[in-house]
């Protein structure tokens, strides 16, 4: 579980992007960070990860202060999802979902059978798909492939930064029905950001509107749609 505790982000130039936030992010839900641009999404992302400290208040994981965790740990254990993929184009698709397992020195077999079940469970055979490179898999393909990258050490929590929003629309519907089941299964702390409220009603267990810095509202998609 993460919580912020009366977060605030000041940026050097002075601009106040995050206004005393308070906010729990439970193991098991996915939580959608959604709002106009600039509202403070990305800022609130890369707390999490430790890219950046907040200026007052505190981030909490698991009930320890994220500025105490080592970072290198701490981004090993969080699966961090974006729009552009990132996959890396020299190496084969085995090699991208197996990096972080080998960084963290999983032996070789306990490497393979992960990226095979992991490729299986998103309907990527892996005797077709895994000696292949990135650039020979479609758009949607190479989503699923950045989404069981982020799973492949078993991180406890997994940020989404509006990783379906290049996709064609089937190919994103598809995506977010093999989320809301590869959640089922996992039960991760997952938070995901967009600008879709379609998407956001669709996937989401809590939804927290944003607006310059500040959570308007937090709710379920049922009590969102009644009180809009
Ligand atoms: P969102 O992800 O919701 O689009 P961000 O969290 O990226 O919003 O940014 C929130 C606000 O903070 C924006 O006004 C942005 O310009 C500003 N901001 C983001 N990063 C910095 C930075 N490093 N320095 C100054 N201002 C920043
Ligand atoms: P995103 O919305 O996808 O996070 P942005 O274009 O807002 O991307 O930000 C890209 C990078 O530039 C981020 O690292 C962010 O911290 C930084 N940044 C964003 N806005 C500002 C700003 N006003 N001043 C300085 N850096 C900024």
């Amino acid at each position: 579980m993460i919580v912020m505790n009366n977060v605030n982000k000041v940026y050097e130039d002075g601009f106040h992007a995050l206004k005393n936030i308070n906010l729990e992010m439970k193991k098991g839900e996915i939580t959608v960070l959604i709002g106009p641009s600039g509202c403070g999404k990305s800022t609130t992302m890369k707390l999490i990860n430790r890219l950046i400290s907040p200026s007052s208040g505190e981030v909490l994981i698991n009930g320890r202060n994220v500025n105490e965790i080592d970072p290198v740990k701490l981004r090993r254990n969080i699966g961090y999802v974006i729009q552009s993929i990132g996959l890396f184009p020299h190496m084969t698709i085995g090699r991208n979902v197996g990096i972080v397992p080998r960084l963290k020195k999983w032996d070789a077999d306990k490497i393979n059978r992960r990226i095979d079940e992991l490729m299986r469970l998103v309907g990527l055979p892996p005797e077709t798909y895994r000696d292949r490179y990135p650039s020979e898999l479609s758009g949607g393909q190479q989503q699923r492939i950045g989404v069981i990258r982020a799973l492949a050490a078993d991180p406890d929590i997994i940020l989404m930064d509006e990783p379906f929003s290049a996709l064609d629309p089937i190919s994103r519907e598809q995506l977010q029905d093999e989320l809301i089941r590869l959640q089922q299964e996992l039960r991760k702390t997952i938070v995901f950001v967009t600008h879709d409220m379609d998407e956001a009603l669709k996937i989401a267990d809590t939804i927290v509107l944003m607006k310059e810095g500040q959570i308007v509202q937090t709710g379920t998609p049922e009590t969102i749609l009644r009180h809009p």
